[in-house]
């Protein structure tokens, strides 16, 4: 059984999660956690990096960061993952869903304006896949009507939009380390803060609402209760196991794009006999084969394709059904204008096993167990 999705590991993390404990310092904020922040800032060149406890809270921080408040209005895809509507929906946001593209499954930054309204506070744009959302566009609207431009970024370590890291093109940028991301620790994330003038407030958010990172900088000599915030910091351990991850991160990144070129090479007579559709990456976007997704052509194929794989032993996944046809969809948000891709889209899009350490001999048998199926249809 070749299986959907493996979490990374390179062979070190034991090692250093065992340096962890023997430090002593098994809590936030040890000397793995700053490495992993070290390494982001410089790898990316945001000015300030805070790992987290999920992508997922690094989003809420970010809500907390650009003041969403009770009323306010969040442009974003319907085509995402729950955290990146419920993250402004806990502050009492409504989520304002515009359709996506279905060359990138991203945001279409030209349906974005029309949806902006007196109430809109923030756009998020989803890099889905790894593959970069058409930021300039996105940004200039942005400015224009003073938004907040929050990036998920959870798929998009290592990824790039005209030479610049994913995370850092808006305000803040978020990135996940589940397990099922390109480089993990089980569950975290990390907040990137492009704006300078807001590092200090998410140190006090992440951080209970406490000034303790001034204090350990020296800053105070005591620390104190001084605004609101939560807990957001993992512990070292497992900051010790991404570690060991981002030090490899090259060797990752090209052995997941050495498969994701097999796939595409291997399939695309598929795509041009118009059988299926493959990941189109526009200009300037560099990706981190996060994901290899084909598209079928209906749901019904979709369905029958999966089983196939499945008797052949292989997994594969879709994911997605559109938030705002979701129940807390429906009631948080909204969709503006026509859904004339992301449903239809979404039935269509197949997963194919991708992690690090898959064999070229298992991609060969994904690649002619697709091509099987599609012999008979
Ligand atoms: C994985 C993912 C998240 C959530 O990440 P966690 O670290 O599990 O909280 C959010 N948004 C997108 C697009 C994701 O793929």
């Amino acid at each position: 059984m070749i299986p959907f999705n493996r979490p990374p590991f390179v062979g070190k993390e034991t090692d250093y999660i065992k340096e962890a404990i023997a430090a002593g310092k098994i809590c936030g904020d040890g000397a793995f956690t700053k490495k992993c922040n070290k390494w982001i800032e410089e790898k990316t060149g945001t000015p300030k990096a805070l790992l987290t406890t999920s992508c997922t809270h690094a989003l809420e921080m970010a809500a907390l960061l650009a003041d969403i408040k009770v009323g306010d209005e969040v442009i974003m895809p319907s085509y995402t993952f729950v955290s990146t509507a419920d993250a402004f929906v806990q502050r009492g946001a409504t989520i304002v869903f515009v359709d996506v593209r279905p060359d990138t499954m991203n945001i279409d930054e030209n349906l974005i304006e029309a949806a902006i309204t007196p109430k809109t506070k923030a756009v998020v744009p989803v890099h889905y896949a790894g593959v970069s959302c058409e930021m300039d566009t996105i940004n200039a609207i942005a400015k224009k009507h003073g938004l907040w431009v929050v990036e998920d970024a959870a798929q998009g370590v290592m990824a790039s939009y005209k030479g610049k890291a994913l995370g850092t093109i808006g305000d803040f940028g978020c990135y996940s380390f589940h397990e099922t991301k390109n480089y993990s620790m089980g569950e975290g994330g990390a907040l990137l803060i492009g704006r300078e003038d807001r590092i200090e407030q998410a140190e006090i958010i992440r951080e209970k609402g406490t000034d303790r990172s001034r204090f350990f900088r020296g800053q105070v000599d005591k620390y104190t209760w001084v605004d609101y915030g939560s807990s957001y910091l993992p512990s070292d351990m497992n900051a010790a196991y991404l570690y060991a991850q981002l030090e490899e991160a090259e060797t990752i990144n090209n052995a997941r794009l050495s498969v994701w070129n097999r796939y595409y090479n291997g399939l695309k007579t598929l795509a041009d006999a118009g059988k299926i559709a493959l990941p189109v990456i526009p200009e300037g976007c560099v990706h981190n084969a996060h994901m290899f997704y084909i598209k079928a052509a209906d749901l019904a194929q979709r369905t029958a394709l999966i089983a196939s794989l499945k008797e052949n032993g292989v997994g594969s996944a879709f994911h997605y059904i559109p938030l705002h046809s979701a129940p807390a969809g429906i009631k948080f948000g909204r969709f503006h204008g026509e859904d004339k891709y992301t449903t239809a889209e979404s039935e269509k899009l197949l997963r194919l096993p991708m992690y690090y350490g898959l064999t070229d001999e298992e991609v060969e048998k994904v690649i002619s167990s697709v091509l099987e199926f599609y012999k008979t249809v």
